[in-house]
């Protein structure tokens, strides 16, 4: 079965975000079936895949490569159309090419690869939704100390880093009471909210920070002094620092207006992932680039500020970088790939494989945890 097969194949098991079981279990069979790779799936539904060493030294250091399961709405009954060198949907959903052709093409490379390190292949569920599936991996599975996430469109970008982003919940209790009787009674939950969001910093904050109030919700009826009102607003900065700031600060702005007309406020802020950077000259980035110069491209660097699950990764001390898989449109009805940056995917994935023992030292540690990780030592009998 040749890659375009193989990923038409995939894209036609529904898999969105949280329906993911179905999908992960045709990859298990096929992972064991096609690279005889050991399967595990963790608590979470996530699955873990690992290969022996193959054609290097038996304590060849580890490599994780990982991709996600799910897929963004609409994303059921996906019939891919190859037309021109060109994979699309019919036009009624999405392709699903974020993040099959990812899975696909590790596969493609990794079957095809004359040698590599010990794999620790990782496909996680719930990517879109939150970077569930990550967050909750068992990374008692995991000893790779580095790995790549094959998860962004462009394939000579590697991404070397993404912001710290918090989620703000906000919840506004004023009191209720009838609007033409007795308005004096009642305190407006949406005025409190009004005056909290009017007074806020709001869109581009700096240039590495970005603040958004994105859902607002209240009231009952018409004639009622509305008694409550909920807010949803998120921010983000490349500097952590900055995003605990701009946090902190939007908290207070719905605390205090609260607070001036007699209601309540209830913040709850989450840190959905924190701000993580490799350094432009570390070894997994190094390869990398060689890897995209060798298929022939250009390659750059990019630090970006959405989350990926190489957030969550370097967060637990695995050095990862994001590469591109070839998709274009992703999110959209319109999502295609091509097949010639399939097959060049391929390639670069291959290459990282064939190479991965030229990578050097062991990775220094990132910006976000300098000093707290523990140092990589190879396991002895590996
Ligand atoms: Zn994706």
């Amino acid at each position: 079965m040749d890659i375009v097969e193989l990923f038409c194949d995939m894209v036609r098991i529904d898999s969105e975000s949280g329906e993911e079981e179905e999908f992960i279990r045709y990859l298990s069979g096929l992972f064991e079936r096609e690279l005889e790779a050991q399967c595990m799936v963790d608590h979470y539904g996530n699955l873990i895949a690992k290969l022996p060493v193959k054609g290097f030294e038996p304590e060849t250091e580890p490599l994780m490569l990982a991709a996600h399961a799910d897929t963004v709405k609409p994303g059921k009954g996906i019939e891919p159309v190859v037309e021109d060198g060109v994979i699309r949907s019919k036009g009624e959903t999405i392709l699903g090419a974020d993040d099959k052709a990812g899975i696909a093409e590790i596969f493609e490379a990794v079957r095809t690869a004359e040698r590599h390190p010990p794999l620790e292949i990782v496909i996680t569920r719930s990517e879109e939704i939150g970077l569930l599936g990550a967050k909750n991996l068992d990374y008692s599975l995991i000893s790779a100390k580095r790995g790549f996430v094959l998860d962004s469109d462009k394939l000579e970008v590697v991404i070397i880093g993404g912001p710290s982003h918090f989620s703000i919940d906000v919840e506004i209790i004023g009191k209720a009471a009838h609007a033409g009787m007795e308005p004096e009674k009642g305190i407006s939950a949406i005025k409190a909210a009004a005056m909290a969001i009017a007074g806020l910093p709001e869109g581009r904050i700096d240039e590495e920070t970005t603040a958004n109030v994105g859902i607002i919700r209240g009231g009952e009826i018409r004639n009622g002094v509305p008694e409550r009102a909920v807010v949803q607003a998120e921010c983000r900065s490349l500097s952590h620092e900055k995003a605990v700031r701009q946090a902190e600060l939007m908290k207070r702005a719905f605390e205090e207006a609260a607070a001036k007309l007699g209601a309540k406020a209830q913040v709850r802020i989450e840190l959905e992932y924190r701000a993580s950077k490799i350094p432009e000259d570390s070894s997994v980035v190094a390869l990398a680039k060689r890897a995209i110069a060798a298929a022939g491209l250009t390659p750059a660097t990019k630090v970006i500020t959405g989350g990926t699950d190489a957030s969550i990764f370097n967060a637990h001390g695995i050095e990862t970088a994001v590469l591109g898989v070839g998709v274009r449109a992703e999110h959209s009805k319109d999502e295609h790939i091509a097949v010639a940056d399939m097959e060049k995917a391929v390639e670069i994935i291959r290459y990282l494989l064939e190479n991965f023992t030229q990578v050097g030292a062991a990775p220094r540690s990132t910006s976000r945890s300098s000093g707290s990780r523990t140092p990589y030592i190879v396991p002895p009998g590996r």
